[in-house]
Protein backbone atom coordinates (compact mmCIF):
# COMPACT_ATOMS: atom_id res chain seq x y z
CA UNK A 1 0.00 0.00 0.00
CA UNK A 2 0.82 3.54 -0.82
CA UNK A 3 0.47 6.57 1.83
CA UNK A 4 1.52 9.91 0.47
CA UNK A 5 1.54 12.50 2.70
CA UNK A 6 -0.77 14.39 0.89
CA UNK A 7 -2.69 13.35 -2.02
CA UNK A 8 -3.42 16.62 -3.84
CA UNK A 9 -5.21 14.75 -7.29
CA UNK A 10 -7.15 13.05 -5.09
CA UNK A 11 -8.59 16.60 -3.76
CA UNK A 12 -8.49 17.97 -7.69
CA UNK A 13 -11.01 14.74 -8.52
CA UNK A 14 -13.52 15.70 -6.13
CA UNK A 15 -13.54 19.17 -7.67
CA UNK A 16 -12.44 19.56 -10.90
CA UNK A 17 -15.42 20.67 -12.42
CA UNK A 18 -15.73 23.50 -10.51
CA UNK A 19 -12.21 24.48 -10.74
CA UNK A 20 -11.80 23.91 -14.63
CA UNK A 21 -14.64 26.26 -15.06
CA UNK A 22 -13.27 28.85 -12.98
CA UNK A 23 -9.90 28.73 -14.29
CA UNK A 24 -11.62 28.78 -18.12
CA UNK A 25 -13.38 32.19 -16.84
CA UNK A 26 -9.96 33.17 -16.07
CA UNK A 27 -8.55 32.95 -19.50
CA UNK A 28 -11.95 34.17 -21.08
CA UNK A 29 -11.51 37.16 -19.44
CA UNK A 30 -8.02 38.00 -19.75
CA UNK A 31 -7.71 39.60 -16.77
CA UNK A 32 -4.28 38.01 -14.66
CA UNK A 33 -3.38 40.39 -11.86
CA UNK A 34 -5.60 41.63 -9.39
CA UNK A 35 -9.25 42.48 -10.75
CA UNK A 36 -12.56 41.02 -10.33
CA UNK A 37 -11.80 37.26 -9.31
CA UNK A 38 -9.06 38.51 -6.55
CA UNK A 39 -11.74 40.87 -5.03
CA UNK A 40 -14.12 38.42 -4.86
CA UNK A 41 -11.62 36.02 -3.23
CA UNK A 42 -10.71 38.96 -0.85
CA UNK A 43 -14.07 39.20 -0.09
CA UNK A 44 -14.68 35.40 0.71
CA UNK A 45 -11.67 35.27 2.74
CA UNK A 46 -12.58 38.01 5.00
CA UNK A 47 -16.02 36.83 5.48
CA UNK A 48 -14.72 33.10 6.43
CA UNK A 49 -12.59 35.26 9.19
CA UNK A 50 -15.19 37.16 10.35
CA UNK A 51 -13.30 40.43 9.62
CA UNK A 52 -13.78 43.32 7.65
CA UNK A 53 -10.58 43.56 5.26
CA UNK A 54 -8.66 41.00 3.27
CA UNK A 55 -5.37 41.84 0.91
CA UNK A 56 -4.62 39.20 -1.89
CA UNK A 57 -0.30 38.70 -2.03
CA UNK A 58 1.61 36.46 -4.07
CA UNK A 59 2.82 34.69 -1.08
CA UNK A 60 2.36 33.73 2.75
CA UNK A 61 6.28 35.04 3.00
CA UNK A 62 5.01 38.11 0.97
CA UNK A 63 2.26 38.53 3.29
CA UNK A 64 4.26 38.45 6.55
CA UNK A 65 6.72 40.99 4.68
CA UNK A 66 4.12 43.31 3.56
CA UNK A 67 2.60 43.72 7.06
CA UNK A 68 5.88 44.40 8.65
CA UNK A 69 6.53 47.07 5.81
CA UNK A 70 3.19 48.80 6.86
CA UNK A 71 4.29 49.27 10.41
CA UNK A 72 7.76 50.67 8.89
CA UNK A 73 9.47 47.70 10.49
CA UNK A 74 13.22 47.82 9.59
CA UNK A 75 17.16 48.77 10.64
CA UNK A 76 17.22 49.06 14.48
CA UNK A 77 14.22 47.29 15.13
CA UNK A 78 13.27 43.80 17.14
CA UNK A 79 10.84 41.55 16.38
CA UNK A 80 9.91 38.84 18.51
CA UNK A 81 9.01 35.34 17.21
CA UNK A 82 9.49 31.45 17.69
CA UNK A 83 12.61 29.35 16.29
CA UNK A 84 10.16 26.32 15.65
CA UNK A 85 8.51 27.55 12.03
CA UNK A 86 8.72 27.55 8.71
CA UNK A 87 12.04 30.20 7.58
CA UNK A 88 9.86 32.97 5.88
CA UNK A 89 8.78 33.65 10.00
CA UNK A 90 11.63 35.32 10.30
CA UNK A 91 13.64 35.64 7.05
CA UNK A 92 10.66 38.58 6.09
CA UNK A 93 12.02 40.16 9.48
CA UNK A 94 15.75 39.97 8.70
CA UNK A 95 14.63 41.31 5.06
CA UNK A 96 13.69 44.15 6.32
CA UNK A 97 16.73 44.90 8.60
CA UNK A 98 15.09 44.24 11.15
CA UNK A 99 16.55 41.81 14.30
CA UNK A 100 14.44 38.50 14.76
CA UNK A 101 14.45 38.03 18.30
CA UNK A 102 13.63 34.31 19.56
CA UNK A 103 11.80 32.90 22.26
CA UNK A 104 11.31 29.02 22.92
CA UNK A 105 8.08 26.93 22.60
CA UNK A 106 5.69 25.32 24.53
CA UNK A 107 6.33 21.80 24.22
CA UNK A 108 2.61 20.72 23.95
CA UNK A 109 1.35 22.87 21.36
CA UNK A 110 5.57 23.54 19.45
CA UNK A 111 3.73 27.22 19.76
CA UNK A 112 5.32 30.18 21.39
CA UNK A 113 5.71 30.31 25.15
CA UNK A 114 4.01 33.56 26.19
CA UNK A 115 5.52 33.02 29.81
CA UNK A 116 8.84 33.70 27.92
CA UNK A 117 7.98 36.57 26.01
CA UNK A 118 8.53 39.19 28.33
CA UNK A 119 11.74 38.87 29.47
CA UNK A 120 12.91 39.32 25.69
CA UNK A 121 11.24 42.60 25.15
CA UNK A 122 13.50 46.06 24.97
CA UNK A 123 13.00 49.40 23.81
CA UNK A 124 13.82 48.08 20.18
CA UNK A 125 11.08 45.89 20.05
CA UNK A 126 7.85 46.79 17.91
CA UNK A 127 6.22 43.50 17.15
CA UNK A 128 5.13 39.70 17.74
CA UNK A 129 4.71 37.46 15.52
CA UNK A 130 3.11 34.09 17.20
CA UNK A 131 2.68 31.49 14.52
CA UNK A 132 -0.45 28.70 14.90
CA UNK A 133 1.73 26.06 13.82
CA UNK A 134 0.37 22.90 12.69
CA UNK A 135 -3.14 24.33 12.26
CA UNK A 136 -3.31 25.11 16.18
CA UNK A 137 -3.69 28.51 17.38
CA UNK A 138 -0.61 29.38 19.59
CA UNK A 139 -1.90 30.85 23.46
CA UNK A 140 -3.19 34.33 22.31
CA UNK A 141 -4.85 35.20 25.44
CA UNK A 142 -1.35 35.96 27.24
CA UNK A 143 0.46 37.38 23.89
CA UNK A 144 -2.19 39.69 23.33
CA UNK A 145 -1.97 41.25 27.10
CA UNK A 146 1.41 41.38 26.77
CA UNK A 147 1.52 43.10 23.72
CA UNK A 148 -1.21 45.78 24.71
CA UNK A 149 1.10 46.69 27.89
CA UNK A 150 4.40 47.15 25.47
CA UNK A 151 2.79 49.31 22.94
CA UNK A 152 3.52 46.12 20.50
CA UNK A 153 2.03 45.16 17.08
CA UNK A 154 0.66 41.30 16.96
CA UNK A 155 1.10 40.16 13.21
CA UNK A 156 -0.64 36.19 13.15
CA UNK A 157 1.66 33.86 10.79
CA UNK A 158 -1.35 32.26 10.40
CA UNK A 159 -0.06 30.26 7.32
CA UNK A 160 -1.04 26.66 8.65
CA UNK A 161 -4.22 28.12 10.53
CA UNK A 162 -6.37 29.52 8.04
CA UNK A 163 -10.35 28.58 9.89
CA UNK A 164 -8.76 27.82 13.19
CA UNK A 165 -9.98 29.08 16.24
CA UNK A 166 -9.09 29.90 19.67
CA UNK A 167 -11.86 31.00 22.31
CA UNK A 168 -14.30 31.84 19.65
CA UNK A 169 -12.03 33.57 17.36
CA UNK A 170 -10.77 32.85 14.40
CA UNK A 171 -6.78 32.90 13.25
CA UNK A 172 -5.69 35.85 11.71
CA UNK A 173 -8.28 38.65 13.62
CA UNK A 174 -6.79 38.88 16.82
CA UNK A 175 -3.65 40.45 16.06
CA UNK A 176 -3.48 43.77 14.27
CA UNK A 177 -2.57 41.55 11.20
CA UNK A 178 -3.44 38.04 10.38
CA UNK A 179 -1.25 36.68 7.33
CA UNK A 180 -2.20 33.40 5.19
CA UNK A 181 -0.57 30.96 3.15
CA UNK A 182 -2.03 29.56 -0.18
CA UNK A 183 1.11 27.48 -1.21
CA UNK A 184 -0.67 24.24 -2.81
CA UNK A 185 0.12 21.99 0.91
CA UNK A 186 -1.40 24.65 2.82
CA UNK A 187 -5.07 23.14 3.89
CA UNK A 188 -6.64 25.90 1.18
CA UNK A 189 -3.96 25.72 -1.46
CA UNK A 190 -3.69 27.62 -4.97
CA UNK A 191 -2.40 26.47 -8.58
CA UNK A 192 0.99 28.17 -7.26
CA UNK A 193 2.23 30.95 -4.45
CA UNK A 194 -0.66 33.13 -2.89
CA UNK A 195 -1.31 34.80 0.33
CA UNK A 196 -3.07 36.65 1.73
CA UNK A 197 -3.00 39.74 4.59
CA UNK A 198 -6.37 40.08 7.08
CA UNK A 199 -6.91 43.25 8.98
CA UNK A 200 -9.59 44.89 11.12
CA UNK A 201 -8.27 48.33 10.48
CA UNK A 202 -9.22 50.43 6.89
CA UNK A 203 -6.18 52.35 7.24
CA UNK A 204 -3.82 49.57 7.38
CA UNK A 205 -5.88 47.76 4.72
CA UNK A 206 -5.50 50.90 2.46
CA UNK A 207 -2.09 51.05 3.23
CA UNK A 208 -1.06 47.14 2.64
CA UNK A 209 -3.10 47.84 -0.82
CA UNK A 210 -0.73 50.34 -1.89
CA UNK A 211 1.90 48.32 -0.51
CA UNK A 212 1.28 45.44 -2.66
CA UNK A 213 1.65 47.75 -6.03
CA UNK A 214 4.76 49.43 -5.38
CA UNK A 215 3.14 52.13 -3.05
CA UNK A 216 1.38 53.53 -5.91
CA UNK A 217 -2.42 55.42 -5.28
CA UNK A 218 -3.29 56.73 -8.05
CA UNK A 219 -1.16 54.45 -10.78
CA UNK A 220 2.50 55.88 -11.30
CA UNK A 221 2.50 58.16 -8.10
CA UNK A 222 4.07 57.01 -5.67
CA UNK A 223 4.30 58.45 -2.05
CA UNK A 224 6.01 55.24 -0.32
CA UNK A 225 7.76 52.23 -1.33
CA UNK A 226 6.18 48.97 -1.95
CA UNK A 227 7.05 46.03 -4.04
CA UNK A 228 4.90 43.53 -6.36
CA UNK A 229 2.90 41.17 -3.89
CA UNK A 230 0.06 41.17 -6.09
CA UNK A 231 -2.30 37.85 -5.97
CA UNK A 232 -3.04 36.68 -9.43
CA UNK A 233 -6.41 36.48 -10.63
CA UNK A 234 -5.84 32.23 -11.56
CA UNK A 235 -4.79 31.58 -7.62
CA UNK A 236 -7.52 33.76 -6.65
CA UNK A 237 -10.25 31.91 -8.94
CA UNK A 238 -9.04 28.50 -7.58
CA UNK A 239 -8.72 29.50 -3.87
CA UNK A 240 -12.20 30.83 -4.12
CA UNK A 241 -13.33 27.29 -5.63
CA UNK A 242 -11.39 24.95 -2.23
CA UNK A 243 -12.64 28.01 0.10
CA UNK A 244 -16.11 26.33 -0.56
CA UNK A 245 -14.98 22.90 0.38
CA UNK A 246 -12.59 24.09 3.22
CA UNK A 247 -14.90 23.09 6.29
CA UNK A 248 -15.48 19.49 4.73
CA UNK A 249 -12.25 19.22 4.17
CA UNK A 250 -11.26 20.20 7.63
CA UNK A 251 -13.78 17.63 9.40
CA UNK A 252 -12.15 15.23 7.48
CA UNK A 253 -8.81 16.25 8.57
CA UNK A 254 -10.00 16.14 12.41
CA UNK A 255 -12.20 12.72 11.73
CA UNK A 256 -8.52 11.25 10.67
CA UNK A 257 -6.68 12.39 13.55
CA UNK A 258 -9.32 11.17 16.05
CA UNK A 259 -8.63 7.69 13.56
CA UNK A 260 -5.27 8.02 14.65
CA UNK A 261 -5.54 8.77 17.87
CA UNK A 262 -7.70 5.97 18.68
CA UNK A 263 -5.72 3.38 16.84
CA UNK A 264 -2.23 4.06 18.52
CA UNK A 265 -4.05 4.03 21.90
CA UNK A 266 -5.54 0.60 20.96
CA UNK A 267 -2.45 -0.67 20.26
CA UNK A 268 -1.23 0.49 23.84
CA UNK A 269 1.92 3.51 22.32
CA UNK A 270 0.09 5.89 24.48
CA UNK A 271 0.30 4.55 28.17
CA UNK A 272 4.27 2.74 27.08
CA UNK A 273 5.22 6.29 26.14
CA UNK A 274 6.65 5.53 22.62
CA UNK A 275 4.11 7.78 21.08
CA UNK A 276 2.93 11.21 22.23
CA UNK A 277 0.12 12.48 20.07
CA UNK A 278 -1.19 16.13 19.49
CA UNK A 279 -2.34 17.53 21.95
CA UNK A 280 -5.42 19.77 21.52
CA UNK A 281 -5.45 23.20 23.11
CA UNK A 282 -7.48 25.46 21.28
CA UNK A 283 -10.97 25.48 20.43
CA UNK A 284 -10.62 24.63 16.68
CA UNK A 285 -7.46 22.71 15.83
CA UNK A 286 -7.35 22.16 11.88
CA UNK A 287 -4.62 19.32 11.35
CA UNK A 288 -2.65 21.15 8.41
CA UNK A 289 -0.23 18.49 10.41
CA UNK A 290 -0.82 15.90 12.27
CA UNK A 291 2.47 15.15 13.98
CA UNK A 292 3.52 13.02 16.76
CA UNK A 293 6.82 12.77 19.19
CA UNK A 294 8.79 9.72 18.83
CA UNK A 295 12.15 8.39 19.76
CA UNK A 296 14.68 7.06 16.80
CA UNK A 297 12.51 9.31 14.77
CA UNK A 298 14.96 8.98 12.18
CA UNK A 299 14.90 5.45 11.98
CA UNK A 300 11.11 5.30 12.05
CA UNK A 301 11.19 8.01 9.17
CA UNK A 302 13.20 5.53 6.89
CA UNK A 303 10.77 2.32 8.35
CA UNK A 304 8.04 3.89 7.10
CA UNK A 305 10.04 5.81 3.71
CA UNK A 306 10.74 2.27 2.42
CA UNK A 307 7.02 0.93 3.18
CA UNK A 308 5.43 3.89 1.16
CA UNK A 309 4.31 6.12 3.89
CA UNK A 310 4.99 10.06 3.17
CA UNK A 311 5.95 11.81 6.36
CA UNK A 312 8.22 14.85 7.06
CA UNK A 313 10.12 16.49 9.79
CA UNK A 314 8.64 20.13 10.30
CA UNK A 315 11.11 21.30 11.22
CA UNK A 316 14.51 19.77 11.40
CA UNK A 317 16.54 22.72 12.70
CA UNK A 318 14.92 25.91 14.80
CA UNK A 319 15.77 28.87 13.38
CA UNK A 320 18.27 29.80 15.97
CA UNK A 321 20.33 27.43 14.70
CA UNK A 322 20.58 28.19 10.94
CA UNK A 323 23.53 29.17 9.28
CA UNK A 324 22.28 32.33 7.69
CA UNK A 325 21.04 33.61 11.67
CA UNK A 326 25.10 32.61 12.77
CA UNK A 327 25.11 36.87 13.15
CA UNK A 328 22.94 36.26 15.77
CA UNK A 329 24.59 35.00 18.16
CA UNK A 330 22.23 31.96 19.15
CA UNK A 331 23.75 28.70 20.34
CA UNK A 332 22.09 25.37 21.15
CA UNK A 333 21.14 25.08 23.92
CA UNK A 334 19.16 28.67 23.91
CA UNK A 335 16.07 27.25 22.51
CA UNK A 336 15.50 23.66 24.90
CA UNK A 337 12.44 23.03 23.93
CA UNK A 338 13.07 23.62 19.93
CA UNK A 339 16.00 21.44 19.98
CA UNK A 340 14.31 18.86 21.34
CA UNK A 341 11.54 18.97 19.03
CA UNK A 342 13.47 19.10 16.08
CA UNK A 343 14.64 15.92 16.85
CA UNK A 344 11.46 14.13 17.88
CA UNK A 345 8.36 15.17 15.89
CA UNK A 346 7.07 13.76 12.69
CA UNK A 347 4.19 14.85 10.55
CA UNK A 348 2.09 11.65 9.44
CA UNK A 349 -0.41 11.47 6.91
CA UNK A 350 -3.67 13.45 7.44
CA UNK A 351 -5.17 15.11 3.91
CA UNK A 352 -9.14 15.15 3.62
CA UNK A 353 -8.99 12.04 1.04
CA UNK A 354 -6.95 9.31 3.16
CA UNK A 355 -8.53 6.36 4.28
CA UNK A 356 -9.10 4.04 6.85
CA UNK A 357 -7.15 1.23 5.60
CA UNK A 358 -4.40 3.91 4.95
CA UNK A 359 -4.70 5.40 8.69
CA UNK A 360 -4.46 2.00 9.80
CA UNK A 361 -1.67 0.55 7.93
CA UNK A 362 0.22 3.69 9.13
CA UNK A 363 0.10 2.58 12.59
CA UNK A 364 -0.02 -0.90 11.97
CA UNK A 365 3.81 -0.02 10.74
CA UNK A 366 4.81 1.91 13.61
CA UNK A 367 3.67 -0.59 15.85
CA UNK A 368 5.44 -2.73 13.94
CA UNK A 369 8.55 -0.90 13.95
CA UNK A 370 8.44 0.15 17.83
CA UNK A 371 7.82 -3.65 18.69
C1 LIG B 1 3.97 28.13 4.41
C2 LIG B 1 4.36 29.04 5.52
C3 LIG B 1 4.79 30.35 5.30
C4 LIG B 1 5.11 30.89 3.93
O1 LIG B 1 4.14 30.78 2.99
P1 LIG B 1 4.53 30.77 1.42
O2 LIG B 1 3.20 30.96 0.77
O3 LIG B 1 5.16 29.46 1.13
O4 LIG B 1 5.43 31.92 1.17
C5 LIG B 1 5.05 31.15 6.38
N1 LIG B 1 4.91 30.70 7.63
C6 LIG B 1 4.51 29.45 7.90
C7 LIG B 1 4.36 29.02 9.32
C8 LIG B 1 4.24 28.56 6.85
O5 LIG B 1 3.88 27.32 7.12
Amino acid sequence: MQVPLLDLKAQYQTIRAEIDAAVAEVFESQYFILGPKVKECEAAIAKYCGIDHAIGVSSGTDALLIALMAEGIGAGDEVITTPYTFFSTAGSVSRLGAKPVFVDIDPKTFNIDPALIEAKITPRTRAIIPVHLYGQMADMAPILEIAKRHNLIVIEDAAQAIGAEYQGQRAGNLGEYGCFSFFPSKNLGAAGDGGMVITKDADRAEKLDRLRAHGSKPKYYHSIIGGNFRLDALQAAVVTVKLRHLDAWTARRQANAKRYNDLFAKAGMIEDGTVQLPQVTADRHIFNQYVIRVPCRDALRNHLKERGIGNEVYYPVPLHLQECFANLGYHAGDCPESEKAAQETLALPIYPELTQDQAQYVVEEIVGFRR
